[in-house]
């Protein structure tokens, strides 16, 4: 029987993607067949004719026909489907009878089935210009586990025993730790900045290093919120290292990154982990900092401050030294300063996108346009 095109009643993504089964399975089928090259322009026609071809008929009766709120599921799926289709028809060859030829009939000189190009997700993309920036500077990049013990994410870091990160309001914990003592019990990292100890437990000082990475936390997602997102921190220490060099670094860094008229200005803040500690503002890189668009309308980024926050830094606070003293980080002989920043957050006021959902949805007509 050859295949025809199924009315949907049921559009879940269960049944949707069934359907889409069906369908390619049925091409590969027909595809086998193809005998001569004129069983191939039956088949490609059967298949790709824009008046009543297979596909066609597929967003006749499956993307019109869908229900209000199945639209865009829907919408996905046919992409994916006409863009295996379309591989699936084009790749299709004249093929020998079986058992009368054999594979001796390969046709090297006809053109190989195209594949498309994959481009950088947004995230990765900006998280790759940040790590870059700061590689010219001479940091390299450390990693560390995204599961963490309490210790890592929160003591070591100078985390008071009730400090409210560590309520699992915040925090996604591992089930079933009670029995252990807290500073081993398991969590999702809230940020990056376990790896900072982990790294200096290995290495000595002097060093420079950046880290990228996902965090989780407790939020439920909406425009601005997501339980997993990205980070990047910095850390630098060495001897003499002092709030100037942590202002020159990340003034250099914002203007490679930014563009080289953005200003920054460093406000007071608190992090349990530096001593002291700032926000790191720049000028709004939208309306250059004059909180006003075009036609004097407002500049929602920056809430018409004229001021972008972008990072969080400061100095590393010397009780975050005694933690790892016996691997050459004396407080009272060396210094740093660290940094870290939501690359979500930048990748969305970048590119000018308003709901950082869309970076996470998968949906390939949203992440095309960064191709
Ligand atoms: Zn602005």
């Amino acid at each position: 029987m050859p295949y025809t095109v199924p009315k949907l009643t049921d559009y879940s993504p269960a049944a949707l993607a069934s359907a889409a089964d069906e369908c390619i399975a049925a091409c590969q089928s027909e595809s086998a067949e193809v005998r001569s090259d004129g069983d191939l322009k039956i088949f490609r026609d059967r298949w790709m004719a824009r008046k009543n071809g297979v596909l066609t008929q597929i967003n006749d009766l499956w993307l019109k026909g869908a229900p209000k709120e199945a639209k865009r599921e829907a919408g996905m799926r046919v992409n994916e489907l006409k863009t295996r289709i379309t591989e699936l028809v084009e790749g299709t060859q004249v093929s020998a009878d079986a058992g009368s030829l054999g594979p001796a009939c390969v046709d090297i000189s006809l053109p190989g089935i195209r594949r498309p190009v994959g481009a950088e997700h947004p995230v990765v993309k900006t998280a790759n210009e940040i790590v870059a920036v700061f590689q010219k500077l001479g940091y390299s990049v450390a990693e560390g586990p995204v599961v963490e013990t309490d210790y890592y994410n929160f003591e070591a870091l100078n985390f008071p025993p009730n400090h409210p990160a560590r309520d699992t309001q915040d925090t996604l914990f591992i089930a079933g730790q009670q029995s252990k003592p807290q500073r081993e019990r398991l969590l999702l990292r809230t940020h990056t900045s376990p790896v900072q100890i982990r790294t200096m437990e290995k290495m000595r000082p002097p060093i420079r290093i950046v880290i990228p990475g996902t965090v989780h936390r407790n939020d439920p997602p909406d425009a601005s919120h997501s339980p997993m997102f990205h980070q990047i921190e910095g850390l630098a220490v060495d001897t003499n290292i002092t709030f100037g060099d942590l202002k020159g670094t990340l003034d250099h860094a914002m203007k490679a990154l930014f563009g080289s008229s953005v200003k920054t200005h460093f406000r007071p803040s608190f992090f349990p982990f530096t001593e002291p500690s700032a926000e790191l503002y720049v000028t709004c890189f939208i309306c250059g900092g004059s909180g006003k668009r075009e036609g004097n309308s407002p500049c929602r980024p920056c809430k018409q401050t004229g001021w972008i926050e972008v990072l969080g830094c400061g100095m590393v606070d010397p009780n975050v030294f005694e933690f790892v003293k016996d691997n050459g980080y004396d407080p009272k002989k060396v210094s740093g300063f660290a940094f870290g920043m939501g690359v979500d957050r930048l990748a969305l006021l970048k590119y000018g996108v308003d709901d950082l959902q869309y970076f996470f949805q998968g949906d390939v007509r949203f992440l095309q346009q960064f191709g």
